[in-house]
């Protein structure tokens, strides 16, 4: 396991390495370059690089934590890639069945096999299950996450790269929104954002703005949370109007 920077989780746990680029939102992929650092310096886990690797060995990890988590599942991969045998899944799906204390957050770009596969998984009230839609093109994606059985189902709209606008959010508990970082991050708009946050209220959806990516797609300039040292900074700063949201689904209580 291992403390995480993302400002929606915890921890990150990892039973599962490795990836393949699917959409749009890969192309600066986090997994990717920080694989690359840490096969350089010769960590054993990453040593195949970005090929998927499963690794029984972590399966019993959050058994051995004291308090109660809140657990980004494979931060480093894609628990449903076509490569990840559905047997180990299921061991996945079985650690985090047993282990109700934590709240297990497993976020997809492959809601296609979730949805396929779905009935096979036994979901308890912790696992919240999320899809990644970056743009209008992969709002089918929510669709197949409303046919499974996760008890909470969520959203990364991260990162944001276009208008997002077939936002079916019947089924939904949780929206995350953010733009991307880094030098060559693509751009957000306000409106993208605002359209977004407008249909999260409308559906009593809890709503999550992770931050503006890069200071200069800021719709305000004087963003107090643009200052690093600013106790509730996000890249980019994370103010929407003049606010912080950082609400989570009412199941987190
Ligand atoms: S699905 Fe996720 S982990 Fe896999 S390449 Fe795309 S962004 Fe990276």
């Amino acid at each position: 396991m291992a403390q995480s920077n993302i400002e929606w989780t915890e921890l990150t746990w990892n039973p599962v390495t490795g990836c393949t680029k699917v959409s749009p939102g890969c192309k600066f992929c986090y997994a990717e370059s920080m694989t690359k650092r840490l096969t350089a310096m010769g960590v054993e886990k990453y040593k195949d690089g970005f090929k998927i690797r499963i690794h029984p060995d972590t399966l019993n990890i959050p058994f051995s934590w004291k308090k109660s988590k809140i657990v980004f599942v494979n931060s480093m991969s894609d628990l449903f890639h076509p490569d990840v045998p559905i047997d180990f899944i299921k061991a996945v799906f079985s650690v985090m069945n047993h282990t109700p204390q934590h709240i297990y957050q497993v976020l997809t770009k492959r809601s296609e096999r979730l949805a396929e596969i779905s009935n096979l998984l036994n979901w308890t009230p912790n696992i919240w299950m999320g899809v990644s839609v970056e743009n209008e093109d992969y709002t089918y994606r929510i669709d197949d996450l409303s046919t499974t059985g996760a008890k909470v189902k969520f959203l990364s709209i991260e990162p944001l790269i276009g208008p997002v606008i077939t936002l079916n959010l019947g089924s939904i508990d949780w929206v995350i929104v953010g733009g991307e970082s880094g030098h060559k991050a693509r751009p957000l708009e306000k409106k993208w954002i605002d359209f977004v946050k407008n249909r999260c209220e409308e559906n009593n959806v809890a709503f999550f703005f992770k931050q503006w990516g890069r200071p200069k797609f800021n719709a305000n300039q004087n963003d107090p949370t643009i200052d690093a040292k600013h106790p509730q900074h996000a890249k980019g700063g994370c103010e929407l109007d003049g606010e912080v949201f950082r609400n989570m689904p009412e199941h987190a209580a």
